[in-house]
């Protein structure tokens, strides 16, 4: 087992809370909760107690006491970090806290540099470092959905699938050398066909799994949409009744919205990260001018786009340039002012472009529910549906991902090549290290500080 000095760290929140916990873990851990907390009963020994249970006493610096609270012991190897872990309950004052880091540095323990507790974990092999990467994500997950695909991958789930097509590859580098060094008994008559069809499944694998990754992005940091539609369309108006304030100024003089604003709204769990363009028209005002330029900017990067369409006057020709403009995309059209007479026809809209339509009044709020149940709709049973599926949610295992593609189809070109087989074997362990990147397998030192630098304290 890795072996190291004892760390502390404060692992609650950093502002004033009922209760703080301050964690130790290391081999001293028990020695240094010794030296700091007193048990009140006088039957409690510290360095006695068992595993998984809890005392209550005093905390002390030297002869000063900083607190009372509750100690829990937890030993090696069913902890956390695989060591012993102490925690010390304290009350959640930053002054308290404080003064309880201070008593036990001096009794022996090491300030942790972030996600030290975890890499611990990992560098004692408890979790792979998927598995500790998500952990990050966990504390990090802003919605449900980050919530569900962190805990997946905490599961180990995305560690399985990984072990499963290393397994594949390990065999197949094995029987190669095996048949190359030991040609009696091993044949390779007819091997590279077959080695072609398991690394095809291995390829359409990886890709599977390379797919979940815009639509795990997606989920775990909210749908990229953008509101277009002419001036006065109402696009502000729409804003304020998602975020249900008046957070974007709204003015009857059109093109008043000059800038680019970004929210984040939360519709029955779905997150939508909404970005309310200045609206989309010729132009000669150099400042409306750049808010046209980005306001294009985000159409083209957007996963959904809400086009507001003021439903009181008729399409015109600045409606046909945005049309032009959005066609093809993820749709949803908005016909605003539904409280005022319709000069807008449902379906001349969708001849010019198709997706599904909701009447709305903005300022009434009539229409909202229909609204959010569409893009409920969309969501849950559309194209970016969330099931079981594993997703991949983290940039550096797509990138190890796609390192892994190119392998294998380097492999697939040496066998439509003719090539000798220890070719095969080369790429074959370059992707077998390319997955082994994503678990930690043969992650190298620095990579692992690199990860675990971006933790915060206390994990
Ligand atoms: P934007 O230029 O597209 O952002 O449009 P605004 O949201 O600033 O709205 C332009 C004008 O239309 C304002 O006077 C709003 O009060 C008005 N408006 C917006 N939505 C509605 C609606 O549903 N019904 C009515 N009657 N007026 C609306």
């Amino acid at each position: 087992m890795f072996k190291e000095d004892t760390i502390c760290a404060i692992a609650t929140g950093m502002g004033n809370a009922g209760i703080g916990i301050i964690r130790i873990s290391g081999s001293n851990a028990v020695d240094i909760a010794e030296k700091v907390f007193f048990p009140i009963r006088d039957n409690i020994k510290v360095a006695e107690m068992k595993s998984y249970t809890a005392a209550y006493g005093t905390i002390c610096d030297g002869e000063n006491i900083v607190d009372e609270g509750i100690l829990l012991l937890m030993r090696a190897p069913h902890t956390y970090t695989c060591e012993d872990v102490c925690e010390l309950q304290c009350h959640g004052g930053m002054v308290v806290m404080r003064k309880v880091m201070e008593a036990v540095v001096k009794a022996g323990a090491r300030t942790a540099e972030p996600g030290e507790f975890t890499k611990r974990a990992f560098l004692n092999g408890r979790i792979d470092l998927s598995q500790a990467e998500s952990v990050m994500d966990l504390i990090h997950a802003k919605n449900e959905f980050a919530v569900k695909s962190s805990l997946m991958q905490l599961r180990g789930d995305l560690k399985n699938v990984v072990e499963n097509l290393r397994e594949t590859i390990l065999y197949n580098v094995a029987f190669i050398e095996s048949a190359l060094d030991d040609p009696e008994h091993y044949s390779l008559e007819g091997y590279p066909q077959k080695l072609r069809a398991i690394v095809d499944k291995l390829v359409t694998n990886v890709d599977n799994l390379l797919i979940t990754f815009d639509n795990g992005k997606v989920l775990s940091e909210g749908i990229k949409t953008v509101i277009v539609g002419k001036p006065n369309a109402g696009k502000s108006s729409l804003l304020n009744m998602f975020l249900g304030e008046d957070r974007a100024i709204v003015t009857d003089i059109a093109g008043t919205t000059r800038d680019v604003l970004e929210e984040v709204v939360n519709i029955n769990g779905i997150m939508l990260n909404i970005v309310d363009t200045a609206g989309i028209r010729e132009t000669s005002d150099v400042v409306e001018k750049i808010g046209v330029d980005k306001a294009l900017d985000y159409v083209d990067n957007a996963d959904l786009i809400l086009y507001v369409v003021d439903s009181s006057v008729p399409i015109d020709d600045n409606d046909m340039q945005i049309i032009a403009r959005i066609s093809g995309k993820n749709v949803v059209i908005i016909l605003n002012k539904s409280d005022l007479e319709t000069k807008v026809d449902k379906m001349l809209i969708n001849s010019y472009i198709s997706g599904d339509i909701v009447e709305i009044s903005a300022t009434t709020g009539e229409g909202r529910n229909e609204l959010y149940q569409l893009l409920n709709h969309m969501f849950f049973e559309g194209k970016l549906s969330y099931n079981d599926q594993l997703y991949i949610t983290n940039t550096r295992h797509k990138n190890e991902l796609m390192a892994t593609r190119n392998s294998l189809t380097k492999v697939l070109e040496s066998i439509d090549m003719g090539m000798e087989e220890d070719f095969f074997s080369i790429d074959l362990m370059d992707a077998y290290e390319h997955l082994g990147l994503i678990i930690g397998e043969t992650a190298r030192d620095d990579l692992a500080d690199k990860i675990f630098k971006e933790f915060c304290m206390g994990k």
